[in-house]
């Protein structure tokens, strides 16, 4: 009989357990756990403090009694583990009602996870700083916010996920980024459609600003900022990131990344045998890049717990790699990303190609359809390497459809074949991932030439025209400064009034007209740019 020891009963830790236990009936399984709860939905957190989710029992997706007894797992909770001895094979817990002990193994999980970042900033420690990872964080940051006013400091999935919450609550909320942009793994552009729907909910946002100290007195707290501003509130909400919760097994022989975090290879095996790790803890390969990578996610943080139990339990699995597919809501709005970047691609300098478009979510014909903003990023030789997609309706498909492809080695001619579910009320004939496939592969092809916004002053500086090709109407209601408008429809007729020899960048509404004229003109020997996302994208940035 194997005696597997799981420590870390949440995510990882807890799927690993159930999962050992389906494939061994005779195992002798200890979850151990430093906390008093397991397996609860640490993702539910900021939705129970800002009142969506009601019950905090909802929390619990198993408590201690019910995994013990479904999975029979000796279930530890209030069992902290000092140190593991992998030579030995044992481990030393310190127990609440147990005192100091050990324990011996023949196969170790470790998913201990990854706790908030706090760095030695002065007075940092003052008690209405608060971070947020479990139920007992959770219970306290819902008894802050009966107060008026919170600082969120961190403008992460965490820090906007509280920032939504407590403005949902009715409290003022302030919200501090030391980038220039909130969310990381999203572009700028993108994330400029973000921070416009917070500033429209009512968050103050101070972006580019950095934090220098905090002061605070029993009721209140003020955080000082690089800028000079000094800001104050109720309590702070500290979101600047996680690092791994591994110092308990500093001393143990096991390799480590820079960060702290675990190494593993592709079983999730460490570099000791029979101890394998998994989740936010662990460093495993980025499925686009093939670079080392850390990305603390539910998902892959389950899906590894399942491949370690499989190797635990004798059979191979593999885990290939983490792709950082993940999505956000932002109060009316959705945000959703996988794969690289703009800016992971620049850093590992890739040459990769950008498409932005803005579909709709569903045909325009049919009541209700929201424009979505929608880059997809792209090899030369077509491969996908990462999408984002910002709006009101139908990110979420949008993005998994793409997260699928993209795992599936796909590219972007394969977004043009697939086969989407379509009725008017759901999407259109051509969905926008089909549309996104079809611009990709005009883009490749040389067909579609598009300048981002970035470059455009960069363009017209060197002397470039700028042409509306929308409605008069629409050009009345706005435009770049300097452009000038001849409607699409009328472009064939009123060519002479363009130079053959003066580069033209031309731009409508989303960039669709702006692709015909751009067809139209280089058949006549222009030289033409299509500004990407047309005019909508400009209005996004401004
Ligand atoms: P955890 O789930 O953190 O579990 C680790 C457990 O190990 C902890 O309970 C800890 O107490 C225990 N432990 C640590 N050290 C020891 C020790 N020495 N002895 C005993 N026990 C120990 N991800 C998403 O994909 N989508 C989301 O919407 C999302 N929202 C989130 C919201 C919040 C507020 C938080 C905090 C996280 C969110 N995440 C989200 C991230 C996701 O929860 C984590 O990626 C995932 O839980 C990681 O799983 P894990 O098993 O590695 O670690």
């Amino acid at each position: 009989m194997s005696k597997y020891i799981i420590i870390g009963g949440v995510a990882g830790g807890a799927s690993a357990a159930a999962r050992l236990r389906r494939l061994d009936e005779t195992a002798e399984i200890i979850l151990v756990e430093r906390g008093e709860y397991i397996s609860f939905a640490n993702c539910g957190l900021p939705y129970y403090i800002g009142g969506a989710i009601k019950e905090r029992e909802r929390l619990f997706v198993q408590t201690p009694a019910s995994f013990a007894k479904r999975f029979h797992v000796d279930v530890r909770v209030e069992t902290e583990v000092l140190a593991i001895d992998p030579a030995a094979k044992k481990i030393t817990v310190q127990a609440k009602n147990r005192g100091r002990y050990e324990e011996s193994y023949d196969a170790l999980l470790l998913a201990p996870g990854a706790k908030p970042l706090k760095p030695a900033i002065p007075g940092i420690d003052h008690p209405r700083i608060l971070s947020l990872r479990n139920i007992p964080d959770a219970d306290q940051l819902r008894q802050r916010a009966e107060g008026t006013r919170a600082i969120v400091i961190g403008g992460g999935f965490i820090g906007l996920e509280m920032a939504e919450n407590l403005r949902r609550r009715g409290l003022e909320v302030m919200l501090v980024e030391a980038a220039e942009h909130v969310l990381a793994p999203f572009d700028a552009d993108m994330a400029a459609i973000v921070e416009k729907e917070l500033q429209a909910k009512g968050v103050s946002l101070f972006l580019g600003d950095g934090v220098t100290s905090f002061t605070g007195t029993e009721a209140s707290v003020s955080v000082t900022l690089t800028s000079g501003k000094t800001l104050s509130a109720d309590f702070v909400v500290l979101a600047i990131g996680v690092r791994p919760d591994t110092d308990f097994i500093k001393n143990s022989g096991l390799a480590l990344g820079p960060r702290g975090h675990i190494l593993v290879d592709e079983h999730l095996q460490t570099n000791m045998a029979a101890v394998y790790a998994v989740g936010d803890a662990v460093e495993v390969i980025d499925f686009v890049s093939g670079e080392k990578t850390a990305i603390p996610l539910a998902g892959p943080a389950n899906r590894q717990g399942r491949v370690a139990a499989d190797n635990m339990a004798g059979q191979k699995s593999l885990y290939r790699g983490v792709q950082g597919t993940s999505i956000l809501r932002v109060f009316d709005l959705t945000a959703a990303a996988t794969g690289s970047n703009e800016r992971s691609l620049k850093r590992q300098q890739m040459d990769y190609k950008v498409v932005q478009r803005h579909p709709l979510s569903h045909a325009g014909y049919y009541p209700g359809a929201q424009m979505l903003t929608l880059k997809l990023l792209f090899a030369g030789d077509g491969r996908i390497l990462g999408a984002q997609a910002v709006g009101r309706d139908g990110v979420d498909k949008r993005i998994d459809v793409i997260a699928a492809v993209l795992r599936l080695g796909g590219t972007i001619y394969d977004l043009t074949e697939l086969e989407l579910a379509y009725a008017p009320p759901f999407s259109s004939a051509k969905d926008p991932v089909n549309m996104a496939g079809y611009v990709a592969e005009n883009v490749l092809s040389g067909r579609a030439e598009f300048i981002a916004y970035e470059h455009l002053l960069a363009a017209v500086k060197a002397g470039a025209l700028l042409l509306d090709v929308s409605t008069a109407g629409e050009y009345e209601a706005g435009h770049i400064p300097g452009a000038i408008n001849i409607p699409v429809d009328e472009l064939r007729q009123r060519l002479s009034e363009l130079a053959v020899d003066r580069p033209l960048v031309v731009y409508c509404k989303v960039g669709i007209r702006g692709y015909l004229a751009e067809r139209i003109l280089k058949q006549q020997g222009f030289s033409v740019k299509n500004l990407m996302g047309g005019y909508t994208s400009v209005l996004q940035q401004q």
